[in-house]
């Protein structure tokens, strides 16, 4: 295992793409470091001030000032699109036909607000990105059994109509609930169309794993995981 790959991880599906690069960062993978990696130095980099919003932010050319939003969507070669995250749900989609890819960030808000059916859908009207031939990679989040709600947040989910299969009720106290934020999306995403040998999943849960951060383990010390996903400039 290289040095790489300790810092970040990456679903070896889309490891193979020529003209992409991608990672779902560690606790060991910092800003500073994309300067150290050839492949990535090239970049430029686009983060978001990300709100819990479904601000969706396509990106055509490079952003003077950091915007506000939690998704970010580009077709524009050597552009690196970043989500940062601690417990929350990142996801990195690449359209390989039309050359396009895309950074969610996916909280229970956002997964309430359909936050990645509404990415994909952008990426369907942009790019005429076809469901059926996408592929979306979900990285590193807190897992069901480690993720305690009120009842307040089942209730919002169940006035949508996004309940099926979502919330567990909880082993041991009455009025809360483990809520699914992995298998939340994920069936929105399949419920799209997308099919599931196309949707990969690290399926490592924040606050359990060390080399993670977590923002319900270390609360106002948590970090933010870095996540990435870009066109190479010059594609083979
Ligand atoms: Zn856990």
């Amino acid at each position: 295992m290289n040095n790489s790959t300790r810092k970040y991880r990456v679903v070896e599906e889309l490891e193979q793409i020529p003209f992409l690069v991608h990672g779902f960062g560690t606790r060991y993978w910092k800003e500073e470091d994309f300067a150290s990696v050839q492949d990535l130095a090239v970049f430029h980099r686009v983060s978001l001030r990300q709100t819990h919003s479904d601000i969706i932010r396509l990106i055509t050319q490079y952003p003077k000032e950091k915007m506000e939003g939690d998704v970010l969507v580009t077709d524009l070669p050597g552009t690196l699109l970043i989500i940062r995250t601690a417990d929350c749900l990142p996801i990195l989609i690449v359209d390989t036909q039309n050359r396009a890819v895309a950074a969610v960030h996916c909280g229970w808000r956002g997964t309430l607000k359909r936050i990645i059916e509404k990415t994909l859908r952008t990426m369907q009207q942009r790019y005429g990105s076809d469901f059926a031939s996408l592929s979306v990679a979900l990285g590193p989040c807190i897992a069901s059994s480690c993720y305690e709600v009120g009842e307040d947040v089942r209730e919002k989910f169940k006035n949508k109509g996004l309940l099926r299969g979502v919330f567990d009720s909880h082993p041991s106290k009455k009025e809360k609930y483990l809520f699914d934020l992995r298998g939340a999306n994920r069936a929105q995403i399949l419920a799209l169309g997308v099919p599931d040998k196309n949707i990969f999943s690290i399926d490592l849960c924040t606050h359990c794993d060390l080399d993670l951060f977590s923002y319900r383990r270390d609360r106002d010390h948590a970090g933010r995981l870095i996540n990435f996903i870009g066109l190479s400039q010059s594609p083979e």
